[in-house]
C-alpha cells in the first residue's frame, strides 16, 4: 500500500459466527490528495494556486490538550491508518446495549450510548425523521474474523482497502456509529448524504458530540473517502468546535499528520 487506489467506498456483508455483520470501510481515492494544513506555515492560499479551502483555525481559547488522543479510552483518541489503537486489542470496558432502532444490534460506550438516544429522540421530535443504527462497536476479535475472511477469499490488497485492519478502526473504540434512516434508504452509501436524514445529521450532530468524521474530498488526510453515514462521538465541546470552526477532520484539529493510507 504506497499510494492511494481509484477505488470507491463499498459495503462488504459477511456472515460471521452466525451473526450478520455489516463492514464498511472506505478507501483511498486517488483524484485529490489534500496537502496537509500546517499551522506554522500559513500559506498565501487566497493567490496561489487552486486551494479546495481555506485553513479554518480552532477557536483560540480552546483547550485541544485537554483530553488524551493517544489513549484509546479517552473521548478523543485519533485513530486512523497510521495511528492503531494502542494496544491493537484494545476493548472498552463501559460497553452498553444501545436501546434506539437497528440494522444490527448495537453496542457503545456508556456516554455515546446515551447521546445516541438523544440524537435520535431529537431527530424525531424535530424534524419527523426516523433513524437506525446500522453498524457500531466492533470489537478486535471481530475485526480480526472479518478482515481475514476477506483476505482468505478476495486477498490482501482488495481487504487493505475495503475493510479496517484489526487495531485500526473507530469502531473498535466503542465511539463510533454508522447510521441508516427508517425506511431505509442509501444506506452505507454517499447517497446518504442527499437524504433529508442525512442533511439533518450533518447539520445537527454535533450538539449531541458526533463528529461527522469522514468528509468528502477529505481521504488524502482520513484514509477514507466521504462517509455520510459514519458518525465519531467526541463530546459536545469537540463536536461543537469542530463544526463552528469547519474544521473537518480530527487530523487537521490536533496538528497530524495525514494518513490516506497504511505505512506497510
Ligand atoms: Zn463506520
Amino acid at each position: 500500500m504506497e499510494r492511494p487506489r481509484p477505488l470507491c467506498a463499498t459495503a462488504v456483508a459477511s456472515i460471521v459466527m452466525g451473526l450478520l455483520l455489516v463492514v464498511v470501510a472506505g478507501c483511498a481515492d486517488a483524484r485529490e490528495p489534500i496537502p496537509m494544513p500546517t499551522a506554522s506555515a500559513p500559506s498565501a492560499s487566497a493567490t496561489s494556486t487552486p486551494s479546495p479551502t481555506p485553513t479554518p483555525t480552532p477557536t483560540p481559547t480552546f483547550d485541544a490538550t485537554r483530553l488524551s488522543i493517544d489513549d484509546p479510552a479517552s473521548l478523543w483518541v485519533v485513530v486512523n491508518k497510521l495511528r492503531p489503537l494502542n494496544p491493537t486489542d484494545y476493548a472498552p470496558s463501559d460497553i452498553v446495549r444501545v436501546p434506539v432502532p437497528y440494522a444490527n444490534e448495537p453496542f457503545l460506550r456508556q456516554e455515546a450510548a446515551d447521546a445516541v438516544v438523544a440524537l435520535f429522540a431529537a431527530a424525531e421530535a424535530e424534524a419527523g425523521l426516523r433513524l437506525q443504527a446500522q453498524s457500531a462497536y466492533r470489537s478486535f476479535a471481530v475485526q480480526v474474523r472479518v478482515y481475514n475472511g476477506i483476505v482468505a477469499s478476495r486477498g490482501q490488497e482488495y481487504a487493505n482497502v475495503r475493510s479496517a485492519r484489526p487495531g485500526h478502526s473507530e469502531h473498535q473504540t466503542g465511539l463510533a456509529i454508522d447510521i441508516s434512516s427508517i425506511p431505509s434508504v442509501c444506506a452505507l452509501d454517499p447517497c446518504f448524504g442527499d437524504t433529508e436524514h442525512g442533511r439533518w445529521l450533518a447539520a445537527n450532530a454535533h450538539r449531541f458530540g458526533f463528529h461527522l468524521r469522514y468528509q468528502p474530498g477529505m481521504t488524502g488526510i482520513t484514509g477514507y473517502s466521504y462517509e455520510p453515514w459514519h458518525f465519531r462521538y467526541v463530546g459536545v465541546e469537540l463536536a461543537t468546535e469542530l463544526h463552528e470552526t469547519g474544521v473537518r477532520s480530527l487530523e487537521e484539529f490536533f496538528g497530524l499528520p495525514a494518513a490516506p493510507t497504511y505505512a506497510e
